[in-house]
């Protein structure tokens, strides 16, 4: 739905495409695709190019990430989106990153603790700082996606078969 920064890019590097290798158009982007579970709603974007994040592009993504029960918005960090990223790439997926939940107010996760069938929500959770997000990846098994995640260091990873999601935040490198 958003292909911001895009046409940008291509513009500025036109250029060089002249003499580019085949793939040229690629290198220097980084593309995720997201599919929010709660809302419905999709995103394709562009968000980092030329060397910077895009801040249009950012502000689809904290909209997608958003705290869906109260439907505020706030940052998401740029280096979760690359942890997620890579972790599409190690996956060698084409599917969107579904979201189970991102940005997470402290009203909401006041609330979320009071439910039992939420009790992997911490008191000081990396959601509230939009440094985390629950998520599965269709056509990849959530233990394929668990052990990508814990593959990777970026952070800490969580493991709820139950609830079908993997934790991913960038925190410090941890498991549960
Ligand atoms: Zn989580």
């Amino acid at each position: 739905m958003h292909i911001i920064g895009r046409r940008h890019f291509l513009a500025a590097a036109g250029l060089s495409l002249l003499t580019a290798r085949p793939g040229f158009a690629n290198v220097g982007a980084r593309t995720l695709l997201f599919d929010n579970i709660h809302t419905g709603e999709k995103l394709k974007v562009d968000y980092w190019a030329e060397g910077r994040y895009l801040p249009d592009a950012l502000a689809s993504i904290n909209h997608v990430l958003r705290d869906f029960w109260s439907g505020e918005v706030y940052p998401i960090a740029p280096e979760l989106l690359d942890l997620l990223s890579t972790l599409r790439g190690r996956l060698e997926t084409s599917q969107p990153v579904s979201v189970i939940s991102g940005y997470r107010s402290p009203g909401t996760n006041a609330m979320l603790r009071g439910e039992r069938e939420h009790s992997g929500v911490a008191t000081k959770s990396l959601h509230m700082k939009g440094m985390a997000v629950d998520i599965r990846i269709a056509g990849r098994s959530l233990q394929a996606v668990h052990a990508a995640a814990l593959a990777q260091k970026g952070g800490g990873v969580g493991y709820y078969p139950s609830s079908d999601f993997v934790h991913v935040d960038v925190g410090r490198v941890r498991s549960w």
